[in-house]
């Protein structure tokens, strides 16, 4: 390819840049934030409008760790190096349910870094790359030609300034130029308008569903005198009486800061201000959120977030698509970010794009081969995060078939992981994306799951 464009430098767009630079003779990132405005990161260290959820909690799962270190060799030492935090499940890693501690087993590594932090370093890695570049504008459209995408239609910030290399149009001549592009990536995010663009160029929409959940978050930094922290991260799972879950997660992060959050469902939705946020660490039944609230110094106000709805968008079901386009990240699929599988689904989605890339397929054809490993990706993670979604009891339908057995045996595998080990290393592996939902439901799994469970009563 001459050239490829990926709309959105965010996480997905920054993977599939990164994968892309391998294929293409010359990579543009066209991102409406200027972030490559100022300081040695190529943009600064604080949440910027573009992506709004990245002022909440982030941690990065081991399945996207290791694509990351792969594509980007030491990058989690280089964040760890700038005060982030990787730790081992097996001893770092402290994880709650009803407030009892799970057993610890290790072999599983968890990055906690706030996520400008980590957005930037990626950056940084990505910029570094010959072919690869940041255009700023926003994307407007898209420009068809012979039955597939052939370039990118956007607005600079600043209309008269001189024309960009390889834009089809003159310095001055109006908001709007267009980039060509031999193959372009929407990468915007849960709000894309890829579904307008395509209908605007008469190709069918994809279907968006949703999933109304009505989660709320809050997430407070804080500073905390030295020693006594056993833990490097911390979760808990709290299910209240009426049967909603709420969700406390707690991480040390660049800086010398720790990052809490408080997360709850509909009228459980936390509130702005500190005190409730500590009102809600007291209340948790885990220790290490008690302590928080106890040993801890505030850094600023709690800041709030609402996630309505997890949604999906199924390119897969189209039966016309134009060829030169995908998408990638949370434009696909966005998920309950409760269990912190967005930016490791992005980094998967970047490992299709190779895999399809590799295959050398043909720039007439529409990337349905794509679309079909994409596919598996979201089903999957989407089936991890529906099938507790859909347990909660604001959480209206339709619920597919078998959903009440499927939940009952994920209850059981839930529960035997905190007193076996075996148990909790294998739902540690789905929690974290490196095997199938489907894998605890074998039989030996659940065989020994309701061993566990049985010995537990006793
Ligand atoms: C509250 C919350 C907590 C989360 N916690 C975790 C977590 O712990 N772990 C985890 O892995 N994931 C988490 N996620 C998910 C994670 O934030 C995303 O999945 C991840 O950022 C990948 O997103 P993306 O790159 O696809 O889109 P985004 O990060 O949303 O980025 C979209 C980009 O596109 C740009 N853009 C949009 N429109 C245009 C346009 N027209 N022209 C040009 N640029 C445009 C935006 O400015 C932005 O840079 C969380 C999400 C939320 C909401």
């Amino acid at each position: 390819m001459r050239r490829a464009v990926v709309l959105g430098g965010s996480i997905a767009g920054l993977l599939a840049a990164r994968v892309l630079s391998g294929h293409a003779e010359e990579v543009l990132v066209v991102e409406r934030d200027d972030i490559a405005a100022s300081g040695a990161f190529g943009g600064a260290r604080d949440p910027r409008p573009g992506v709004p959820q990245g002022t909440q909690m982030h941690a990065l799962l081991e399945a996207g760790r290791r694509l990351l270190d792969n594509w980007f060799p030491g990058f989690t030492a280089e964040l760890v190096a700038g005060g982030a935090t990787s730790a081992d499940t097996g001893r770092g890693v402290h994880s709650y349910l009803e407030g009892r501690r799970r057993v610890l087993v290790g072999g599983v590594e968890m990055v906690s870094a706030t996520r400008p932090f980590l957005e930037a370093h990626l950056r940084r890695r990505v910029l570094a790359l010959d072919n690869v570049r940041l255009v700023n504008g926003r994307v407007c459209g898209l420009r068809y030609a012979g039955g597939r995408v052939d370039g990118v239609r956007y607005a600079r910030p600043d209309a008269d300034a001189d024309a960009d290399p390889g834009s089809g149009s003159a310095p001055g001549s109006g908001a709007e130029d267009v980039l060509d592009s031999d193959l372009t990536v929407d990468a915007t995010g849960r709000a894309s308008r890829l579904g307008t663009w395509l209908r605007e160029g008469g190709w069918p929409e994809p279907a968006l569903r949703r999933m109304h959940v009505d989660l709320g978050y809050a997430t407070a930094l804080f500073r905390r005198p030295e020693g006594g922290h056993d833990a490097m991260l911390a979760q808990s799972l709290t299910t209240l009486p009426d049967g909603r879950l709420r969700l406390s997660t707690l991480g040390r992060v660049e800086g010398d800061r720790w990052i809490a959050l408080t997360a709850g469902y509909a009228d459980d939705r936390p509130g702005r201000g500190t005190e409730e946020f500590l009102l809600r660490c007291k209340q948790d039944p885990a220790a290490a959120f008690r302590r928080l609230a106890e040993d801890a110094e505030p850094i600023g106000e709690p800041v709030g977030y609402r996630h309505p709805d997890n949604r999906r968008r199924d390119f897969h079901l189209l039966d016309r698509f134009p060829a030169g386009l995908v998408a990638a990240g949370d434009s696909l699929a966005s998920f309950n970010p409760v269990y912190g599988q967005g930016m490791s689904s992005a980094a998967m989605h970047a490992a299709c794009l190779a895999a399809y890339l590799d295959t050398r397929p043909s720039p007439r054809d529409p990337a349905w081969p794509y679309f079909k490993r994409t596919r598996r990706v979201v089903d999957d993670a989407w089936q991890t995060s529906a099938l507790n979604d859909l347990k909660l009891p604001h959480v209206t339908g339709p619920r597919p078939p078998g959903f009440t057995l499927a939940s009952r045996l994920g209850d059981l595998v839930v529960r035997a992981s905190v007193t076996d080990p075996v148990v909790h290393r294998r739902f540690l592996d789905v929690m974290h994306m490196l095997a199938p939902a489907r894998t605890l439901m074998r039989p030996g799994t659940l065989l020994r799951a309701a061993a566990a469970v049985r010995r537990q009563g006793a």
